[in-house]
């Protein structure tokens, strides 16, 4: 019993973290060069070591770029904003959550930190993590 309710919920992405605290992304390092990456590599893109370390990467970042989708693959809910988030040196992507959608409310600078959301759960109670950034 204790597997199925480790696995009640899983993360959408291989490099967010659910552990019992907050949840928080990890990073492919270069050992090489220190470059960062996010998903399993097999190379690094700036020096073409092999090596990686994980890292973990600060939840609280500065929004660095950022625009409003308002078209998108049927299906995906629009408008949102998808950015680029400056994570104590770490370059990360990910969508501005909790957040209503207009210029007004955004701008590069602006603080945001770690969240996740639910992206539905399965017949067997299994639950999908996502992760964004929200002010
Ligand atoms: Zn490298």
């Amino acid at each position: 019993m204790s597997d199925a309710a480790l696995a009640s919920k899983i993360p959408h992405v291989d490099y967010l973290v659910l552990d019992d605290g907050d949840p928080y992304l990890v990073a492919e390092e270069c050992t090489s060069c220190g470059a960062r990456f996010f998903g399993r590599r097999n190379a690094c893109a700036a020096c073409f070591a092999t090596e990686f370390t994980t890292v973990p990467i600060a939840r609280e970042g500065t929004v660095t770029a950022f625009t409003i989708v308002a078209f998108a693959a049927p299906g995906v809910p629009v408008p949102f904003v998808a950015s680029v988030v400056d994570c104590d040196g770490t370059s990360v992507k990910g969508n501005i959550i909790n957040v209503d959608p207009d210029p007004a409310n955004i701008q590069t600078g602006m603080k945001v930190r770690l969240a996740t959301y639910s992206l539905g759960t399965d017949d067997n109670g299994v639950e999908a993590i996502g992760y964004g950034f929200e002010p």
